[in-house]
């Protein structure tokens, strides 16, 4: 097969960690017989300095002509919130997620057997394994919801912020989630507070009409604070997480801490159609950048992703996977990762590391 991706190589460490993904594809495509066109794509502070602003017109067609694209990172310090909104990073991450419509974001938050001193919970708990995938809710709820300040007559300023669900938004999510399910380990676990709000009653009614649709998959609901109980008491009962825009942000983040180091997790946004959006969970790392520091595995993991969701090539994913997992059971770290005593190697080395193994 031929693939056309689009690199959004970013700021800081970004470049650096896609520069090794796309040794990692290249390796990939060698051993499958696949070939890649790729089409840099300028997004970030590096786009306000070449141009102007951080979301340069023409992003996302040029985005839509390929069939996935991968993102290391963008931001830092030099563009930060001082900077008018068209120069900030954020704003053009934000504008890429709506203009290619991706609604779902999936992180998994798995425990790599040769990283279980990392976890940062009981030795039992690690043992028993941790590997769930977060589907979250990406373009509604209360964070694209109304909001208002205003003045009262007796109790001084009032906020607020209005969260809203429809019946279609929550179906489209659930159904990923169900699907996902069929391709993993066929449970999911919806996420609410519908003891509760409104919004949370509708989104349980819509996930109990697809889980009498998916009899296959196992269905639960967790209320969201039990959910947040559970990750840290014990998080190998999950397998797919299916949750709403602002419930996911925070159990998202916090199912990653139990997992160890932020440079070893991917990501992945979809919509409903071509191209999906690739990248590691963490940021530009100023403070290492430009150091071979930076760990690439996250961004490498993410490619696996890429071919596993958007390629459907669950063999080259499982590849990039198991050579990850090798390179790290043979004891070699970055710098984030390594344990007192280890010497550490540097981002081109890890890159090439996990290439030799595929
Ligand atoms: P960060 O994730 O960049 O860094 C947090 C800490 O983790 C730092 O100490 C960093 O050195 C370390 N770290 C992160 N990735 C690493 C890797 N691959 N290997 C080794 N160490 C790694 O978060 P931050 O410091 O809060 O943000 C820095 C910049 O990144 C900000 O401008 C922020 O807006 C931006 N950011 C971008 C994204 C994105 O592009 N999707 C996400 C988060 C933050």
């Amino acid at each position: 097969m031929k693939y056309k991706i689009a690199l959004i190589r970013g700021d800081g460490i970004g470049p650096e960690v896609v520069g090794q993904a796309v040794k990692v594809m290249e390796r990939v495509g060698e051993r499958f017989g696949h070939t890649f066109e790729f089409v840099d794509v300028l997004l970030g502070g590096c786009a306000t300095d070449a141009v102007g602003k951080s979301y340069p017109d023409g992003t996302a067609e040029k985005c839509k002509a390929c069939d996935a694209v991968l993102l290391g990172a963008v931001g830092g310090p030099k563009w930060g919130a001082d900077k008018p909104a068209e120069q900030r990073p954020e704003t053009a991450l934000l504008a890429i997620r709506k203009d290619l419509g991706l609604y779902a974001n999936l992180r998994p938050a798995a425990l790599r057997p040769a990283m279980a001193d990392a976890c940062p919970l009981k030795k039992e708990t690690a043992e028993k394994g941790i590997d769930l995938m977060m589907v979250r809710e990406l373009t509604g709820g209360i964070y694209f919801g109304k909001r208002d300040r205003y003045e009262t007559e007796d109790r001084g300023v009032e906020a607020t912020d209005l969260m809203a669900y429809s019946e279609k938004e929550i179906e489209r999510i659930g159904r990923r989630a169900f699907e996902l399910a069929r391709l993993r380990r066929k449970k999911v676990s919806s996420v609410d507070k519908a003891n509760v709000l409104e919004t949370s009653r509708l989104w349980r009614s819509v996930m109990h009409r697809l889980a009498e649709e998916y009899a296959d998959v196992v269905y639960e609901d967790v209320l969201v604070d039990n959910c947040a109980m559970q990750i840290v008491k014990d998080p190998g009962q999950f397998d797919v997480l299916v949750t709403e825009n602002m419930f996911g942000d925070i159990l998202s983040d916090e199912a990653s801490m139990v997992t160890g180091s932020i440079g070893l997790l991917p990501s992945a946004s979809i919509g409903d159609c071509a191209p999906g959006l690739y990248e590691p969970i963490h940021g530009s790392a100023p403070d290492i950048a430009g150091q071979d520091k930076a760990n690439p595995i996250a961004t490498i993991l993410s490619v696996a992703m890429m071919f596993r969701y958007s390629f459907q090539r669950s063999a080259e994913a499982d590849a990039i996977e198991a050579a990850v997992d090798a390179v790290l059971s043979e004891g070699w770290r970055t710098p984030d990762i390594a344990e007192p005593g280890v010497t550490p190697i540097g981002t081109v080395e890890m890159g090439e590391r996990i290439c030799r193994h595929i």
